[in-house]
């Protein structure tokens, strides 16, 4: 069995006003979240686990264009503070769609386009959150509706197709229209 370690190493930035119990609050919750998504995330795209750091950065954090992103070496999830805002299973959607992109560097996953980890990530969070489907929609729903209709298993089998075929990504044209 493989475990997801999760450590929280930033707290807000202390022009934050926020009272100092309200961010322990916040931190607690993010891991708590995301310690109940990544399994899970884990799971249905049948990957091994990561060591997964999370920050919070503050809201007014140019950094982040959303309220949530995962950085470019995939093993680090950033979370802005007005996050906190949300309803708790908006959070826990974020927390799924962000585990998602954390496992997508793996075999066979990382050969999706961009746009179609996108639609996964999505996805992902739908079926793990279905309350929150419109809650929190990607850009791109038509990729998003690209993604859902060939599921978690028929993308797996996209992605298995372009390794063996010695592909880096999967072409366009096989996924549905
Ligand atoms: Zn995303």
């Amino acid at each position: 069995m493989h475990r997801t370690a999760l450590a929280l190493v930033a707290l807000l930035a202390p022009s934050c006003s926020a009272p100092r119990q309200e961010h322990d609050y916040l931190t607690g919750s993010l891991l708590g979240m995301m310690r109940w998504a990544a399994p899970q995330v884990r799971e249905m795209l049948d990957v091994r686990g990561k060591d997964l750091t999370l920050w919070v950065l503050p809201e007014d954090d140019e950094r982040l264009e959303t309220h949530a992103a995962t950085t470019g070496d995939r093993r680090q999830v950033a979370f802005r503070a007005d996050v906190r805002d949300k309803k708790l299973d908006v959070v826990a959607s974020i927390c799924a769609h962000e585990a998602t992109h954390a496992h997508c560097d793996r075999e066979p996953w990382r050969r999706l386009p961009e746009w179609a980890e996108e639609g996964l990530a999505h996805h992902v969070a739908v079926l793990l959150v279905p309350d929150c489907a419109d809650d929190y929609q990607p850009e791109d729903m038509a990729g998003y509706r690209r993604v859902a209709q060939l599921g978690v298993g028929g993308l797996r089998a996209l992605c298995e197709r372009a390794r063996r075929e010695g592909l880096d990504e999967v072409p366009d044209e096989w996924f549905p229209r």
